[in-house]
């Protein structure tokens, strides 16, 4: 087999970020606890570093489903502003991380509250609630061009026609700059990587049938998703 269609056969796992045709997802992180007021809403304390955490790859959808499955009790939606890397980045400064940016989405991050809470009790890993297959339903992105200040940008999430969530980026605890920058410290970031940013308060269960509208203001991109419950 030559070297080259083997390189092209790992890569078809990594799906292209709709949008961004050039690149394949790569690593996806999570920030946690990113907005006060969802810090304190789940009595969580405001954190003084990002939280972060890590999802494995098969969680990404593009197709606008989650299917929650039966062992999952209390699934939690979480409409979040989802940055797209557009080059490889190490030990980035705070004044250089939005040239890494390639795009914006928007994503629901799809957390088995019921699996968190046991898991936080116990000091483990959040890997199991955040990480399960269709938990990161993602939108198409906007190239990184369409927005002059990523801190100044407003976000909602409808369920069933009632509104839910009202994201506002000039909230953050930890602006998009810092999350980069911060992220880089610790992992090399490459072309792809997904950056989930943290969800404003307002967050709650989700239903089977349920159906998301999320809109990333003005008019940038929308992500409609439906939820499955398996029983
Ligand atoms: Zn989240």
């Amino acid at each position: 087999m030559r070297w080259s269609f083997f390189f092209i056969h790992l890569s078809m796992n990594r799906p292209s970020l709709p949008g961004l045709p050039d690149l394949r997802a790569g690593n996806l992180y999570g920030i946690g606890r990113n907005y006060a007021a969802h810090a304190r809403e789940l009595n969580n304390p405001v954190p003084t570093r990002p939280v972060i955490f890590g999802m494995p790859l098969t969680c990404l959808t593009f197709d606008g489903l989650v299917i929650i499955p039966s062992f999952v009790e209390d699934a939690h939606y979480e409409a979040e502003l989802v940055i797209a890397i557009s080059k490889t980045g190490k030990d980035v400064p705070n004044e250089e991380a939005l040239s890494l940016i390639a795009g914006y989405g928007l994503g629901i991050d799809v957390t088995a509250r019921d699996i968190q809470q046991e898991l936080k009790e116990k000091s483990h890993p959040w890997l199991i609630a955040k990480g399960l297959d269709t938990f990161a339903p993602v939108s198409r992105f906007v190239p990184a061009g369409h927005v002059t200040d990523p801190q100044k940008l407003r976000f909602t999430l409808d369920i069933n026609g009632e509104r839910r969530q009202n994201g506002d980026t000039s909230l953050m605890l930890f602006p998009v700059a810092e999350l980069i920058a911060t992220l880089s410290r610790y992992f090399t970031l490459q072309p792809g990587d997904l950056i989930f940013t943290g969800t404003p308060e307002g967050v709650g269960p989700l239903f089977d049938g349920d159906r998301l509208h999320a809109v990333l203001e003005p008019g940038l991109v929308t992500l409609d998703v439906n939820v499955e419950k398996k029983t």
